[in-house]
């Protein structure tokens, strides 16, 4: 008898490349696009040990945990790195990047999340791409947590290295990931002595070993359940139509946050202005005296489907998570996440409007 996941006929290196083309057709994009088989921390550091040495001088811009990461890798690598780091319940701006490079006209690397999950924000890329180039640097962009919840365009914004996941907005599998690589960051790899090469790391092997080889022979077995599951998520964002899919995290970012203000009773918005707001997740402060991860604990206890986190390390104390992606940015996750918080609140001794919350979540969403 055969088994649905296990006696699959092998993953051809056509349909694998075919597959690279559908995320290349997604993210607008003529750059070489390399599916990598590991989670997006793969190329995240593949490309950071890849394109930065002991020469390179970094702008490391920080707005969550994984531009603290970025940042540790970067050091590793022997590169110099200019920390940029902005409060976490804003974003940054274009004009703090020209300002850093007024500061450090040496700089030839940044290093940009788009949207944090962890933290609720997003950055402008665009803007912030366009001082990018003018300054000729390189432009590294973690896009794992915007794409599928706001428009990615790594060609449009000149970002040379665009490393995305299929896990959040995109709804798709979180073990196998994608990179986009422009002509540029190729030549800035191979002219790094300390780039991986021979390793699971090398973004380098995988270009002369299967792009430039004409993507005939796969290099190594691929990732086939993964890879399977990737396409049919591509095929549904382009059955629903990726307009529509980004229109879903919208509208649950904006009912969510309208929701929390309605529901009273001290829960606010962590990220302070709308515009910076991410639409993949909505971050919530909870009041002083209430503990966001006792909320989360209590609100799961009654409905464990619930897209609810409290915040990483020492923000547990402060900070909800509302992850509204996938099969989650819908109005009824967001309407239940809220009664649901709204009823730990209520648990708590906290006077909250229910019904008030759901009203301006349901208005906020149309
Ligand atoms: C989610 C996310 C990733 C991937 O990390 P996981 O731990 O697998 O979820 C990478 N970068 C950002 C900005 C993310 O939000």
């Amino acid at each position: 008898m055969t088994h649905p996941f296990l006696d699959l006929p092998p993953l051809t290196a056509a349909r694998f490349a075919a597959i690279e083309d559908q995320v290349a057709a997604l993210l607008e994009t003529g750059q070489d696009v390399l599916i990598t088989q590991g989670e997006a921390l793969l190329p995240l550091e593949g490309a950071i040990r890849a394109a930065a040495g002991p020469g390179t001088v970094a702008l490391n811009v920080i707005t969550g945990p994984y531009g603290q990461t970025f940042g540790n890798w970067l050091r590793d690598s022997g590169a110099t790195v200019h920390d940029l780091a902005v409060p976490f319940h804003a974003a940054v701006t274009a004009e703090q990047i020209r300002e850093a490079f007024a500061e450090h006209p040496e700089i030839d690397f940044v290093s940009l999340v788009h949207a944090e999950a962890a933290t609720g924000n997003t950055n402008p890329v665009a803007e912030i791409g366009e001082v990018v180039r003018e300054h000729g640097a390189l432009f590294y962009l973690d896009a794992v947590a915007s794409v599928g919840a706001e428009p990615v365009l790594p060609d449009a914004w000149g970002v040379d290295l665009c490393v995305i996941g299929a896990q959040k907005a995109m709804g798709g599998p979180a073990g196998v990931s994608a990179i986009s690589v422009s002509e540029r960051a190729w030549a800035r790899m191979a002219a790094n002595p300390d780039a991986p090469r021979r390793s699971y790391l090398s973004l380098l092997d995988w270009k002369e070993r299967w792009i430039d080889a004409g993507r005939a022979i796969l290099p190594h077995a691929p990732a086939q359940l993964e890879m399977l599951a990737l396409e049919a998520c591509l095929e549904r964002i382009e059955a629903d139509g990726l307009d529509a899919v980004m229109a879903r995290h919208r509208a649950a970012a904006r009912a969510t946050r309208a929701g929390a203000l309605a529901l009273r009773g001290g829960l606010e918005p962590y990220v302070h202005q709308a515009r910076d707001a991410a639409p993949v997740a909505t971050t919530l402060r909870v009041p002083e005296r209430v503990a966001a991860s006792e909320l989360v604990a209590e609100a799961l206890r009654t409905d464990p489907g619930l897209p609810l986190a409290a915040g990483g390390g020492a923000l547990a104390k402060e900070m909800i998570r509302v992850n509204h992606y996938g099969p989650d940015a819908t109005l009824d996750a967001v309407r239940r996440s809220l009664a649901a918080l709204g009823a730990a609140m209520a648990a708590q001794g906290i006077a909250v409007d229910p019904e008030g919350a759901l009203r301006a979540a349901g208005e906020a969403w149309h």
